[in-house]
């Protein structure tokens, strides 16, 4: 079954509770009615009971009691019935033919003997339901006769009866009335988010620039705007630095292979020797090389940039600073520049090895690469403030301050020259950043300019 809308949800949730809430102050409201109606009856009870007597030890007849009551009491009690009766329950006297044979019970005549007074609603087959009172009468501390006075309350009962009737019918259309409401006052509430929503469905790829408006009530709809602002500034930023870095990679091919284009064109223009055509296929080959590389490049960091789900395998950097060592070697062979590990303990870090491996050997690369013959290169892994360190140390070129910062973006190439020479498109530090980064670590660089450059890595231990 489908979910109820939230619309619907609130306003059922208000019905249901301004129910709960009903039925509790009926049945309160039900049960002090009734309370007070018979604390009334009883009050008058006690009041014709205390007339019968008083009236009685005068010495005055029946009728005269009886007027006695009507006078004090209204008309409105002329369906009290009274009786007295000796000690023993036999009836003395009474006013009238009773409505039903009034019977001392048990308890009435234990609490009269201790010269208590006792109420009682006797059930009558035939006239309802009635209060009885029943009151020792004592002389000298002697229980000389009962008196036991009656009323019906089949009026009680049926003020009580009409009351029921009343709350049966106005709870349950309070509770529709209610729910027609909230479903009204919830639509209203709700509307801002409707208007939310339509506004951020019209929102494209192409107009990020957009911005939801802000009703200015600083209220949860405020927060969601902020919130979804927020992301659409997120989303705005990357989708620009997206085009940016495609509108950077397509330079970077076209223009090795717009040289390409070149040479081949003046190959072709006029009959050549084999040798010529030898030499243009060789550098022809370079440019090719070089275009394998950057989309090699293009492809390592678009893999690293979308990875957000790197494995979490327990990788012990030792080997891994090793290989980079053995591949700056290798690299270095020949250049005059020399390559050799410092302080190597032994680390474990969470991740991939692979894509570790290719940051390391990146930096270690681009310190052979910049630092000239004579020069030192060192590499270093270290435990410092609970992160692992690798560090990468050269005695080359240097960077300039300014550049510092911007060496990490994709394309940056400080000295373009000697890097289109030495192969790289500008990716390798950004892929050395970007990987870093899925590791949860940073990467910096210190760099004194022309004395050398000091790169760092550090990641949190496993
Ligand atoms: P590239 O593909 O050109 O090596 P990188 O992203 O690896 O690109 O490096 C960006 C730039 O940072 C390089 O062009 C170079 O100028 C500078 N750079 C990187 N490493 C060093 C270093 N160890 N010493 C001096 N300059 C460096």
């Amino acid at each position: 079954m489908r979910p109820l809308s939230l619309r619907a949800r609130l306003a059922l949730w208000y019905a249901g509770v301004l129910l709960a809430i009903l039925v509790v102050m009926s049945a309160l409201s039900y049960s002090f009615l009734r309370w007070s109606l018979l604390q009334q009856v009883d009050a008058s009870l006690a009041s014709v009971a205390q007339i019968v007597r008083e009236t009685d030890e005068r010495g005055a007849g029946d009728s005269e009691v009886e007027r006695a009551i009507r006078e004090l009491l209204g008309p409105g009690f002329s369906d009290r019935y009274y009786q007295f009766l000796d000690p023993e329950g036999r009836s003395r006297f009474r006013s009238g033919p009773p409505p039903m044979a009034l019977p001392l019970t048990p308890e009435a005549r234990a609490n009269a003997t201790q010269g208590r007074r006792t109420f009682e609603t006797l059930e009558d087959a035939r006239g309802g339901p009635v209060r009885l009172l029943t009151v020792p009468v004592l002389r000298e501390g002697r229980r000389v006769e009962i008196i036991q006075v009656s009323a019906p309350l089949a009026r009680l009962r049926d003020a009580l009866a009409g009351y029921l009737t009343t709350l049966l019918g106005l709870v349950p259309v309070a509770v529709a009335l209610a729910a027609v409401g909230g479903f009204v006052v919830t639509g209203r509430a709700l509307r801002p988010v409707r208007d939310m929503s339509r506004a951020a469905r019209q929102i494209t790829a192409e107009d990020l620039g957009r911005r939801l408006a802000r009703r200015g009530a600083e209220d949860e709809i405020d927060h969601l705007a902020d919130t979804l602002n927020t992301m659409l500034a997120g989303l705005e930023a990357a989708f620009a630095q997206a085009r940016r870095f495609s509108a950077d990679a397509a330079h970077e091919l076209r223009t090795p292979l717009t040289a390409l284009k070149g040479e081949i064109e003046v190959a072709l223009r006029a009959g050549r020797s084999p040798e010529e055509y030898r030499g243009v296929l060789r550098s022809s080959l370079e440019e090719v090389e070089h275009l394998i590389r950057a989309a090699e490049d293009l492809l390592l960091f678009s893999r690293s940039s979308a990875a957000i789900g790197l494995p979490r395998d327990r990788v012990d950097l030792e080997p891994i600073v090793l290989q980079a060592l053995e591949a700056g070697a290798r690299r270095a062979h020949g250049t005059g520049v020399t390559v050799r590990a410092e302080d190597i303990e032994p680390v474990t870090v969470l991740g991939e090895g692979g894509a570790l491996r290719r940051a390391v050997l990146n930096l270690v690369d681009n310190a052979v690469k910049y630092t000239p013959a004579g020069g030192k290169v060192s590499l270093s892994l270290l435990v410092r403030d609970g992160r692992g360190l690798i560090i990468v140390q050269d005695t080359g070129i240097g960077i300039d301050p300014a550049d510092r910062a911007r060496i990490f973006d994709p394309f940056v190439r400080l000295d373009a020259a000697r890097s289109r020479d030495t192969g790289g498109v500008g990716l390798g530090l950004a892929l050395v950043r970007s990987i870093v980064a899925a590791h949860g670590g940073t990467v910096d660089v210190e760099s004194t300019s022309g004395a050398g450059s000091r790169f760092t890595i550090r990641l949190p231990l496993a």
